[in-house]
């Protein structure tokens, strides 16, 4: 008989932010050896550890060991973001008649939330859940009416639950007492090599895209979805990420439009990624319309990590799956309101595992 699979929450002090609340870090662990510590400060991930093709276990995500280090500016490693991820141009949209201005912290834009977005707030605890089938921690946000220039009272919910065959889920539902844009991701910066490859760029990546969203010099969308096809932002088949990195200006940090089968199933396929040192492998699969495939091109080494790492440019890869950027101010992209009385509700899976030959 096959024996009882407990999935464990570990859950401990992790100190205190600056205003001197005390925060937690929850250890999420299954039974084939991967924890996953989320912190319910900014709900950022700090460690995922995963074991390789020989069996031995590695922390596969950027992140520091202490609250201290994330309480210091960072580009955002395993938070939350929103209230809404990437950027708003001049942070201004317009919505039932009404001109909104959003705090600017990316030159003249507004990019992940804005000053203090979802990644620098204290999230409520409100389940933490053991069963045989999965470990799960789920945080609450309110974010009152006029934050960082947002309308509407926007109550959140973001739940990690991590299961026996190997997945981390994260769901994130929403609601709203007044429209709003909404587009929340999670924006872990992975490399699975677990400190064996200086840089991400040998890992092999497929992507279930056909187009990008092309942006101008300062990342904002033009409005067009651009073909892949015979370019070096083509995923379609798997390559390293480095091969025609050469190519591409100031590195990959672009939306691919995910290509849902069917208009049933919601849930996609997103990305398969390889790293070839481990043998690890990372599946991505979500119900958001679009992924960031963000490379690291702004890490530049002031960063030391886990591990007395340094984070130089391109060690660690995002795969931030959300709404296309600036979508309040681009009618043709797939709406990001989110109008009293609905539920916003986006899923994204990240399944770890290793090649077997
Ligand atoms: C953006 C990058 C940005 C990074 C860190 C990514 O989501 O696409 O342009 O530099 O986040 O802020």
């Amino acid at each position: 008989m096959e024996q009882s699979k407990c999935l464990t929450v570990k859950r401990e002090p992790f100190g205190k932010v600056l205003d001197g609340i005390s925060i937690e870090l929850f250890t999420l662990s299954n039974s084939n050896g991967i924890t996953v510590k989320i912190t319910n400060y900014g709900g950022i991930i700090t460690s995922i550890i995963t074991p390789d093709t020989t069996g031995r276990a590695g922390d596969i995500v950027l992140g520091f060991d202490s609250i201290e280090d994330y309480l210091k500016p960072h580009p955002y490693f395993g938070c939350i973001v929103g209230r809404y991820a990437n950027r708003i141009a001049e942070g201004k949209f317009k919505v039932e008649g009404q001109e909104y201005s959003l705090a600017k912290n990316n030159g003249p834009n507004h990019l992940h939330g804005g000053i203090v977005g979802f990644d620098k707030v204290v999230w409520e605890v409100k389940e933490v859940t053991e069963s045989d089938n999965e470990a799960s921690l789920k945080l609450a946000y309110l974010s009152k009416d006029g934050e960082e220039g947002y309308p509407g009272n926007l109550s959140v919910t973001v739940s990690y639950s991590l299961t026996n065959d190997n997945q981390l889920i994260i769901t994130y539902d929403a609601s709203t007492d007044k429209t709003t844009p909404i587009n929340l991701t999670n924006h872990s910066y992975f490399n699975l090599s677990a400190g064996q490859a200086k840089n991400c760029l040998d890992h092999v990546i497929k992507l279930n895209a056909d187009k990008y969203v092309e942006v101008n010099d300062q990342y904002i969308p033009t409005g067009n979805l651009v073909d892949v096809a015979s370019t070096p932002m083509d995923f379609t088949n798997p390559h390293p990420i480095g091969e025609f990195l050469d190519k591409v200006p100031g590195g990959y940090d672009h939306t691919y439009v995910i290509k849902k089968e069917g208009t049933k199933e919601k849930m996609a396929y997103v990305a398969w990624v390889h790293e070839p040192l481990t043998n690890r492998i990372m599946e991505v699969y979500s119900t958001q319309p679009g992924v960031q495939f963000y490379i690291g091109n702004f890490l530049d080494g002031t960063l030391i990590g886990k591990n007395d790492i340094v984070y130089n440019k391109h060690y660690g890869f995002c795969l931030e799956t959300h709404h296309f950027p600036d979508s309040p101010n681009q009618p043709s992209f797939p709406s990001a309101w989110l109008h009293p009385g609905e539920k916003f509700n986006e899923i994204t899976i990240y399944k770890f595992s290793t090649k077997s030959y």
